[in-house]
């Protein structure tokens, strides 16, 4: 059995390989570790981590901060205040510099819904059958992403985090009051980092015959990259793999949206032994991940990373494009680059493999999809499409913006053939929740 061990900004100095890590890039750790979230832990360091090639180990990246993770000028500033000034004006200013990296992109404060005159922090409502849960314990990770977009989740900003504060029967009855919702992704952080029984708490309630209306319960975690004894040998593991039997025997479905960046993530005896025994309950596991520069910017890296899910029985899903958030800067990629990896990476894999859709933006409006490149009327454009949208209809449908070989979000993109606007882009301005509370217990 391996205890967990992590390492956080306080104690990475104990980290046995610690020492290896050239002198620059340990105060690169110290000064961006204090504005982005920091924490690895054991099994990352012992068994994904190469550390005779640290300059451009993707799993060190991933957990590691980097100097260029922060803007120059920003780096300077930390720097600066961190050996020569006092805490409070440090505080202060790594405070101001977090709410410069945007930290909830995509306005996904329009999400959280008010019920009964109480606003459920904890949940998001986007598409019409789905709901976010964000339950409080479940609000951290067994080691952060460096790219990470729900940093703010671990970071002193209280009123940026999504978490459940309010009485849980609240939710239930949420989900009551809008019975198209099939579907309940429990979400973090990491939800898996929550003890059997707290997990259990959560979900049990939900195989009530009076919630029949679930039909599919999603749990997103990374932990079976960054800690996959959470499913073998941790103390509470066969509780949990019991609580996955529950699932699938009250007739629900259940998925582990398992987030994977990088082949290596998939090459351990640990996480083999993970995915076979959360396959056995008859659970399936979905994989999802960015494309990041630093990290898995090559359609190699991603033919490999959607053979070996498929090899291990998993069913790939999204790839997504990096959100503007934190350290964007540096693992953002042109909109454009980002289709070539995925159209090469796809080419090269048999139709099991091509479950995975993507790049896609979680975008305000609802998740964009690149199709591709084509030319048309003498112009070269983006076909796009909605996978999901905040209003179902706009599904779907392929739209088309002017080709720009520099942007890497949605925002940066203009209609194509000289319109002034998306087709959906006045009624976004007034759709917000209007459609979501007309199908509030109508049917
Ligand atoms: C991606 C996402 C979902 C789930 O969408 P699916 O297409 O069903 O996987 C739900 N809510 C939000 C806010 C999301 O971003
Ligand atoms: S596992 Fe997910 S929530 Fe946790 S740090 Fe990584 S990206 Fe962020």
């Amino acid at each position: 059995m391996k205890k967990y061990q992590s390492y956080t900004l306080q104690n990475w100095k104990q980290i046995p390989q610690a020492a290896s890590i050239p002198a620059e890039d340990r105060r690169a750790i110290e000064v961006v570790g204090h504005v982005l979230p920091f924490k690895t832990n054991n099994y990352v360091i012992d068994e994904l981590i190469q550390w005779s090639q640290l300059k451009d180990d993707p799993m060190f990246t991933l957990n590691f901060p980097r100097k260029e993770m922060l803007l120059p000028q920003h780096y300077r500033e930390v720097e600066h205040l961190l050996y020569n000034g006092d805490t409070q004006s440090l505080k202060a200013l790594v405070e101001k510099i977090r709410c410069e990296l945007n930290p909830n992109p995509s306005g996904q404060e329009h999400n959280v819904p008010e019920f009964q005159g109480v606003r459920l922090h904890g949940l998001q409502h986007k598409y019409r059958e789905t709901v976010l849960f964000f339950p409080r314990p479940g609000q951290t990770c067994h080691a952060y992403c460096t790219f990470c977009f729900r940093w703010p989740q671990f970071s002193s900003l209280p009123e940026k985090k999504f978490s459940m504060k309010e009485d849980y029967e609240l939710y239930l009855k949420y989900i009551k009051a809008h019975p198209k919702v099939t579907d309940v992704l429990f979400t973090g952080g990491d939800p898996m980092v929550m003890s059997a029984s707290l997990l259990r708490a959560y979900i049990e309630p939900m195989l009530s015959p009076t919630m029949k209306q679930i039909r599919h319960i999603r749990i997103g975690t990374k932990a079976l990259a960054y800690w996959p004894y959470r499913f073998t040998t941790d103390e509470d593991a066969d509780e949990i793999l019991r609580l996955f039997d529950d699932i699938i025997h009250a007739g629900r479905r259940l998925s582990i949206m398992g987030h994977f960046n990088h082949p290596v993530e998939l090459s351990t005896d640990a996480v083999k032994e993970a995915v076979r025994r959360i396959r056995n309950t008859g659970a399936h596991i979905r994989t999802q991940s960015p494309v990041l520069r630093h990290i898995n910017d090559d359609p190699k890296i991603w033919e490999e990373l959607l053979r070996r899910q498929v090899g291990l029985g998993c069913i790939p899903y999204y790839m997504f494009v990096a959100r503007d958030t934190g350290a964007k800067h540096y693992f953002e990629l042109p909109l454009a680059q980002c289709q070539t990896i995925f159209r090469k990476a796809y080419q090269k894999v048999s139709g099991i493999c091509r479950t995975v859709r993507g790049p896609s933006m979680s975008d305000h409006a609802g998740k964009i999809q690149i199709l591709g490149v084509s030319e048309a009327v003498g112009e070269k454009i983006f076909v796009l499409r909605f996978i999901q949208g905040r209003n179902p209809d706009w599904v779907a449908r392929p739209f088309f913006a002017k080709y720009s070989s520099t942007a890497t979000w949605f925002d940066q993109l203009k209609p194509a053939f000289g319109e002034k606007e998306f087709f959906f882009e006045s009624e976004l301005d007034n759709y917000v929740r209007d459609a979501l509370e007309r199908d509030s217990g109508a049917y």
